[in-house]
């Protein structure tokens, strides 16, 4: 569909990064990392919900000894998050982490950053460049007057070459601003001058949903420009959230294989025979904790649902308090209104296990599509064949328009 960025291929632990490898998805947990349980605990829930890769605050000495108990135990690699002080990513690596985020901002001296990249070259451990622009180097900041991509991004290469002078190459790099525009622009910039993995993201955007909105629209516009390699939603909410996040932008982009039903739901409008939204919400809750594949579809009106839903997995539409089970546009069961979550939810399962055309075969299909059509054909009567008159008004626009 668009042509990703070729970028150098590093590992992190046993997870590739970069070099055409699949996009990764990264979040962070907020326990204390000392407290093990705790940490290891929202690491099994990140990755049941997506997440690929882990970071970890590593800000004190209990929490490089909580890492050196949670990196065995993790099912998924672990980053340890570094600021001000590079004996700490020391520590992290005696710790056995798979990767380390340094932040250039606030690690500024040479020999320090040096020391650090010498010993995860010796042990083979990967390490973010992590350019903040809230912690932007202040004599960057002073001299690009003020905050912008330019900044950023030589923050960014400089750092990249302290590395190069200890022949370290294991790096991704990170260019992250709550600015979504800048944040874009700076991304942009980097990927013309480097072929170094990119780790995209939007910082502190927020709670939800402004988060959503503002994370998604900086990393899904790199993403269409084949810019990205693995991602964060920094948002103020349950890390889990971001890993969801994460996961639905990539699979709703065609950049990871779907693992997660695909609810599509019509916006509901005069003509829906259901709360479109109850339902469409009862659905999203019935399948959120279930890994089937699917795209499914919850529609207001038998009238236009299943045409216009006729390329899902998987439906039902509403009409004359029933609803209407389509598979891959074919009419295949008819259940009360009240059945209607349950019943997707049984059809899906069984779809999943045996294919749609087995769906469609064990379906009676014209008794269900002679009812869909007596349904069909009651709404019409009930409300016309538009129950929104919009092609009466619009006849009525141009007559008068015309008649000027
Ligand atoms: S016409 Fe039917 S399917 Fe389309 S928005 Fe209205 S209720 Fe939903």
């Amino acid at each position: 569909m668009f042509e990703r960025r070729t970028t150098r291929g590093i590992m992190v632990g046993k997870v590739a990064v970069g070099g055409g490898a699949p996009i990764t998805v990264q979040s962070m947990t907020i326990t204390k990392t000392a407290d093990v349980e705790g940490t290891l605990q929202q690491i099994y829930a990140l990755a049941a919900a997506g997440c690929d890769i882990v970071r970890c605050t590593c800000n004190e000495q209990a929490a490089a000894e909580g890492l050196a108990q949670i990196v065995p135990r993790s099912p998924i690699p672990i980053i340890a998050d570094i600021h001000h002080q590079y004996k700490m990513a020391l520590a992290a690596m005696d710790a056995g982490v798979h990767g380390l985020r340094l932040n250039p901002g606030n690690i500024r001296k040479p020999e320090h950053i040096r020391a650090v990249a010498s010993e995860a070259r010796d042990r083979n451990i990967s390490i973010r460049i992590g350019v903040n622009g809230g912690s932007l180097d202040p004599e960057l900041y002073e001299r690009h007057g003020g905050l912008t991509a330019s900044a950023m991004v030589e923050s960014a290469m400089r750092e990249l070459a302290y590395f190069q002078e200890v022949d370290f190459d294991l790096v991704k790099i990170s260019v992250k601003a709550s600015n979504v525009p800048l944040m874009v622009e700076a991304y942009r910039m980097l990927s013309e001058v480097t072929d170094v993995p990119l780790h995209l993201g939007v910082t502190e955007a927020g709670p939800l949903p402004g988060g959503y909105l503002k994370a998604t629209a900086g990393i899904a516009t790199l993403l269409l420009e084949g810019i990205g390699d693995t991602i964060r939603y920094s948002l103020t909410a349950d890390p889990v959230e971001e890993a969801r996040a994460g996961r639905q932008l990539l699979e709703a982009l065609g950049l990871r294989e779907r693992k997660n039903v695909d609810l599509i739901a019509c916006p509901s409008c005069g003509r829906a025979e259901i709360d479109v939204i109850d339902v469409a919400n009862r659905a999203q809750a019935a399948f959120a904790d279930r890994k089937l594949p699917l795209q499914i579809a919850v529609m207001g009106c038998v009238v236009n649902g299943p045409g216009e839903a006729r390329e899902a997995d998987l439906g039902i539409a509403a009409g004359n308090k029933r609803g209407h089970l389509f598979v891959k546009g074919r009419n295949v069961a008819v259940v009360p209104e009240s059945e209607m979550v349950e019943s997707l939810v049984e059809w899906a399962e069984f779809i999943h296990e045996h294919g749609t055309d087995a769906a469609i075969a064990r379906a009676d299909t014209v008794l269900a599509e002679r009812e869909a059509a007596r349904d069909r054909a009651k709404a019409i009567d009930d409300k016309g064949e538009d129950a929104n008159h919009d092609h009466d008004r619009i006849v009525e626009i141009r007559k008068t328009v015309a008649g000027q």
